[in-house]
This record gives structure tokens, C-alpha cells and sequence, in this order.
């Protein structure tokens, strides 16, 4: 295993590489053998204390993935609040509260705990998946953009 190094800040291909790395590794590994070491560790270099969030959440199973005959699919992550986010994995977004303002606003987070949980129990396998008709996926979308008011926005 190599050393991970925190020597300072990751440019962005860096990031780029050492994420891919890190979730090509995580793929590799079974659900019940402990994650090592080095990857938590790369993880909480680079994501700071939403890794540590973000794996509470997959060890909580928190994360499933909605799919529907069409092939659409989102996922719902039950935050630690109890409240649930939808993540989209093709656009890179999340309905809480915390990517509108770090992400979007201020710009000085790559993702929220939730996208970073998406991506981690996919690697892990840790992700639960529930199938839909097309018309109640249809249904949770439109439940979410009215509670989040975004059909105000576009
Ligand atoms: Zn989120």
C-alpha cells in the first residue's frame, strides 16, 4: 500500500487522480474487511471532516439508490438530521442545504457529505437499491423540487 503524504494542497488533476485512485481501490475491497489505513486517511486529507460524516452515513447504510424501468436513477441519502437529500450522480448534485451554500455559494467544498457518501457506497457495495415504477420516481423528483422550491429558480 502506498504511503499517503499530505504534503499541502492538491492541484485539481492531482485531486482528480488521487480520488479515482482511492475509490478504484475501495472497489477492490469486500463490505466486512476493514477499509486500511492509508485510504481513510487520503479521504480525510482531502474531504476534511465530511469523509469522516460521509462514512458514518455508509456504515449507517444510509445511501439507496432509486432506480426505474426507463434506467433514470437518483439516490437518497437519509441525512444524520433524518431528513432524506436526493443526489444526482450524472450532474453532480444534492438537494441539502450544505451543497447549495459550500459548493455552489461559497465554492469552497468539492461536495457534501451526502454526494461523498453516494460515491462511497457504491465502491463499497454498502449501497441499497429500490426499484420504482417510472411514475413514482417521477413523483420523488417533483416532491423534492417543490420542497426545495427550485421550480421557482429555473
Ligand atoms: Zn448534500
Amino acid at each position: 500500500m502506498d504511503k499517503v503524504e499530505p504534503t499541502g494542497p492538491l492541484s485539481v488533476s492531482d485531486f482528480r487522480g488521487s480520488f479515482a485512485k482511492c475509490l478504484a481501490k475501495m472497489k477492490c475491497l469486500c463490505l466486512f474487511v476493514a477499509v486500511p489505513d492509508a485510504l481513510l486517511l487520503a479521504l480525510k486529507f482531502v474531504f476534511g471532516s465530511s469523509a469522516v460524516a460521509a462514512l458514518d452515513l455508509v456504515d449507517q447504510h444510509s445511501v439507496t439508490r432509486i432506480v426505474s424501468p426507463s434506467g433514470r436513477a437518483v439516490y437518497q441519502v437519509l441525512g444524520s438530521s433524518g431528513k432524506l437529500y436526493t443526489c444526482y450522480a450524472s450532474c453532480h448534485f444534492c438537494t441539502c442545504p450544505a451543497f447549495a451554500f459550500s459548493v455552489l455559494r461559497k465554492n469552497n467544498s468539492l461536495m457534501c457529505k451526502h454526494i461523498l457518501a453516494m460515491y462511497l457506497s457504491q465502491a463499497t457495495g454498502a449501497c441499497q437499491e429500490l426499484s420504482v415504477s417510472d411514475q413514482q420516481l417521477a413523483s420523488i423528483l417533483l416532491a423534492e423540487e417543490e420542497e426545495e422550491g427550485l421550480g421557482t429558480m429555473c
